[in-house]
């Protein structure tokens, strides 16, 4: 067919991406860096919607200072923790110094091996980040954004290739040579394929906003304001039953939950009464969001299910992120797998070879974490030492991750190989973890009278005595609390 833009004139049959949702634009992104023309069949600019997916995990932090790079910082806060409240027990892992400044990071991660995973660890606000990514992917000269909808996509079966691309606007793709498809739970190529989906979950409502705030009236020795905070709420205390979260962004909180179906009438409860109760959960637990923030966007909700589908690729197509798998999202992982898919575009496109046995490789090991996290939102970790059991797995996760991911940017591979030995050694047993990793793991504190969790937690603002007292008091509650459940 004729192309329909100059620039591409030399391309007989250039990669097409569908949907310039943050999958698409970051694979558009990752291919003009490859100086790979390329088509995004996508919308119009994102618009300002409070959005899910604003907690990075390791690998997608680590992308976020070395693929995308610091000028995106504006649109970052630095995470420090991830913390857990289930009924009147606060826990929390560490994973970064609070006191960390984000303009001192990319020197930081850019200086040595064993800064790259903790310092790099970012919240990020999709509202205004997701424009810009927008902006960028578009304003480069090998993109070509055809706004449009697929009408329909056409799957040869016997050669496993997508044949044409059918738009909306009437155009037609004829043979294109790769196909991204980053559509999310719409997963357009995998329908055309026939591919089987495994789900991973119930059916769930999701609830959310963004509130904002007057940041000067936060306490800078807040310790909530520096990670990514999950309350699992109980239907009995809190008249909800589900997984929320909290995560402080620059000048905005993004707060949300996703309803157990296990709720009494969850459909039927208008968004507003949800956010009203959730609000309240968090002031029971002397996280007083309510005096402390206003409304700002509209609150919104949608249904979701977790799932993973057959495969990844075929012979010319990719489904890209979350496209192709959705995992429990107090995982961060979302945002991950979408940095897995661009960082892979360029050499699917070259068709180097075994890269698609490494993306799918790369993200199968998810499924573990999935059921990890399932475990402790259907309520199996409700003691101490199930607390601590949970998140020394949860650590023996993060090793494997990131051998795997500095591979992407040219790390020693003696560096890489440790890292593999070292997740090894330390999946022997959660005993093994928890020896490692005590000093990370917060003793687990009962809620104090105001409904704050009391003593450790201040220390968190130092952080030698943090860990040393973590290590010391968490490995004494931890045996104590295995002798006496
Ligand atoms: C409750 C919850 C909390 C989450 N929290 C986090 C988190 O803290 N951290 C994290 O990293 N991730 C998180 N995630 C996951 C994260 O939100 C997603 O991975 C990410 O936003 C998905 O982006 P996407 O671009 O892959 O897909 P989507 O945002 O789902 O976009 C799919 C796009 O496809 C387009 N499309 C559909 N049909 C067509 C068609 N026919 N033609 C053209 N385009 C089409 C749609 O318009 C849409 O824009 C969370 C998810 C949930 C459910």
């Amino acid at each position: 067919m004729d192309l329909p833009y100059p620039h591409l004139v030399s391309i007989e049959s250039p990669p097409v991406i569908i949907s310039s949702s943050i999958t698409g634009l970051f694979i558009s992104i990752s291919l003009s860096k490859a100086e790979i023309p390329h088509v995004l069949i996508g919308g119009n600019a994102p618009g300002g919607q409070a959005r899910l997916g604003e907690s990075v995990n390791q690998t997608a932090s680590i992308d976020f200072w070395k693929f995308l790079g610091p000028k995106y910082s504006q649109f970052c806060t630095t995470k420090s923790h991830i913390s857990l409240m289930i009924s009147d027990l606060f826990s929390m892992i560490y994973l970064g110094n609070p006191k960390r400044k984000l303009e001192n990071i990319p020197r930081l991660v850019n200086s040595s091996f064993f800064n790259l995973a903790t310092t790099s660890l970012i919240h990020v606000d999709r509202v205004l980040f997701d424009e810009q990514v927008y902006q960028d992917a578009i304003g480069s000269k090998f993109c070509h954004l055809i706004q449009s909808k697929i009408e329909l996509i056409n799957y040869s079966e016997s050669t496993d290739r997508v044949n044409s691309i059918l738009l909306e606007n009437g155009e037609m793709f004829s043979n294109p040579r790769m196909v991204f498809d980053a559509t999310g739970v719409v997963s357009l190529v995998a329908k055309s394929a026939n591919l089987k989906k495994k789900v991973l979950s119930e059916v769930e409502k999701v609830v959310w906003t963004h509130l904002n705030v007057n940041s000067n009236e936060i306490p800078e020795d807040t310790w909530w304001k520096y990670g990514t905070n999950l309350l699992r709420l109980e239907q009995a205390t809190d008249g909800l039953q589900g997984i929320s979260w909290l995560i402080p962004l620059k000048e905005r909180l993004s707060v949300g939950v996703s309803l157990a179906n296990t709720n009494e009438n969850p459909d039927e409860m208008p968004k507003e009464q949800v956010m009203d109760l959730l609000l309240r959960a968090y002031d029971k637990r002397g996280i007083q969001i309510s005096k402390l923030y206003r409304h700002e966007l509209e609150i919104r909700a949608t249904p979701h299910q977790y799932y993973l589908l057959e495969r990844a690729c075929g012979a010319n197509w990719m489904l890209a992120g979350n496209t192709f798998i959705s995992i429990w999202y107090p995982s961060s992982s979302g945002l991950a797998t979408s940095m897995y898919a661009a960082l892979m575009a360029p050499g699917f496109v070259k068709k180097e070879e075994e890269i698609g046995k490494n993306y799918e490789d790369a993200l199968l090991p998810l499924v573990d974490f999935h059921w990890h996290i399932d475990q402790m939102i259907k309520g199996g970790v409700g003691s101490p030492a199930a607390l601590y059991k949970f998140w020394s797995i949860w650590v023996s996760f993060l090793p494997g991750k990131l051998s795997k991911h500095l591979y992407w940017y040219q790390y020693k591979q003696l560096h890489i190989k440790l890292l593999k030995l070292f997740s090894k050694l330390i999946n022997i047993h959660y005993f093994v973890q928890l020896s490692l990793f005590g000093f990370a793991i917060t003793a687990v504190s009962k809620r104090g009278a105001h409904g704050t969790p009391q003593k450790i937690w201040p220390l968190y603002f130092h952080s030698k005595k943090f860990l040393l007292n973590n290590y010391i008091k968490g490995f004494a509650q931890f045996l104590k609390s295995k002798i006496t459940p």
